[in-house]
């Protein structure tokens, strides 16, 4: 089992949340896990090396056909460039065949519509309180980083099933993934322009234009107000999987964003 957990510390095609997840579903926190790899040419490996762990630990999963991802690659003062940076993966991991069995019943369901039945299952499969599992199937879960270590939507910001099953995360990851805590837990306040690249229904996407860590990162985050494009200077914060951003000026100049231009600018 500690090996699935150090190559999931480890492993560079895993974002923090699907590390989360799977980190938890490694100790047994839950019957199933859904999580993403992305393959480019730094971590070939990885495909193989993942299916490799499932298979010794006799975890049954299913694999979707690759599909192509895009990331920044060039900021230039008035353009963003986006290009396929490689294909990603999903993965549906089981503890057992029964797991596997519940899952595809639940997938089943949801096809023919019957949604808060699916829901239940699926609510079981990963692990979910009722009380949450109920709040998501009305649409009214919601996210707070207070309960970073539990990966579903709560009831109520105080529910106190997801904050028990809080604390018992952060135990057992503190204990078996020091690396992923320390990772995870890492707070960073830096002074930084991020740029509009998408409006969404819910949450605008914004890409930071400096780089952190080597990499120009996107966060969804609430800029309502500014059109695709407007550049933002202000304090972004990220700890956990979330990110917080105060602007103090919008718009030094407008960028355009383009996508596989590769070469041309
Ligand atoms: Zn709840």
């Amino acid at each position: 089992m500690n090996e699935l957990i150090h190559f999931v510390e480890s492993a560079v095609g895993f974002e923090l949340n699907d590390k989360l997840k799977l980190i938890l579903f490694s100790l047994s926190c839950k019957k199933a896990c859904y999580c993403q790899l992305r393959i480019s040419a730094d971590n070939l490996d990885e495909k193989h090396h993942f299916e490799k762990h499932l298979k010794l630990l006799g975890f049954p999963f299913i694999v979707s056909k690759p599909k192509p991802y895009e990331e920044i690659v060039k900021v230039k003062k008035h353009w963003l460039v986006m290009d396929i940076k490689g294909i990603w993966y999903g993965y549906d991991v089981f503890q057992d065949d029964g797991a596997k069995r519940a899952f595809l019943r639940y997938k089943q369901l949801l096809k023919k519509g019957r949604i808060s039945l699916a829901d239940r299952i699926g609510g079981g499969l990963y692990g979910y309180p009722v009380c949450c599992t109920k709040a998501f199937i009305h649409g009214k879960a919601v996210f707070s980083p207070k309960t970073a270590f539990v990966v579903h939507g709560l009831c109520s910001v105080n529910c106190p099933a997801s904050k028990k099953q809080n604390q018992k995360n952060i135990s057992l990851i503190r204990k078996n993934a020091p690396g992923f805590y320390r990772e995870f837990s890492k707070h960073l306040v830096v002074n930084a322009e991020v740029v509009v690249v998408e409006k969404l229904p819910e949450n605008d996407y914004v890409a930071c234009l400096k780089r952190i860590n080597g990499k120009y990162v996107l966060f969804p985050l609430d800029v309502r107000l500014y059109p695709v494009g407007t550049v933002l200077k202000g304090v972004l914060r990220t700890r956990y999987n979330h990110a917080s951003f105060r602007p103090e000026r919008a718009f030094l100049r407008r960028i355009l964003i383009t996508r596989h231009l590769r070469g041309r600018i």
